[in-house]
């Protein structure tokens, strides 16, 4: 039985998986796109930014994104080609997480002239196009995707 989602989620393509308690907070999680490629996404609060994503962490066994995956797959909404080959740890996560923000903390002044803006989202894209190519690179590709939409966000 899926529960109701408990937070505002504002995307059309997503489709509820329930929520899913994780370390103590209630995650509403979707799968977002297609049967062949998309993304799972776990979240946390009614603001705009207070979720995460990320297939590549649920193939790698990192939850709550591994629970969004295991539903979205038995929910019929994703086939997946491969099985995940190896799997991340908490730490190994928790560095990932702290990369982000980092990251995320030095572009933010670019994006307060709309031609730094633009420039940036075209070297974005170029990295993710470059990176989605094969298979080792798509956990990068994903970290590009998320600054994307980060950047997206702050404008
Ligand atoms: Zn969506």
């Amino acid at each position: 039985m899926i529960t109701p989602p408990k937070y505002t989620h504002d995307c059309e393509a997503c489709k509820s998986l329930g929520q899913f308690e994780h370390e103590g907070a209630v995650h509403d999680l979707y799968w977002c796109g297609t049967h062949e490629r998309g993304t799972v996404i776990a979240r946390f609060g009614n603001d705009g930014p207070d979720y995460g994503s990320g297939l590549v962490f649920g193939e790698r066994g990192v939850q709550p994104y591994k629970e969004a995956l295991d539903r979205a797959i038995s929910g019929g909404f994703y086939n997946p080609t491969k099985r995940p080959l190896h799997t991340i740890d908490a730490a190994q996560m928790r560095v990932a997480q702290a990369i982000g923000k980092v990251e995320g903390a030095l572009v933010s002044p670019w994006l307060f002239r709309d031609e730094e803006s633009e420039l940036y989202a075209y070297l974005l894209q170029g990295r993710i196009d470059k990176c989605a190519a094969d298979e080792e690179g798509r956990a990068e590709a994903a970290v590009y995707e998320a600054m994307m939409r980060y950047a997206e966000v702050s404008k």
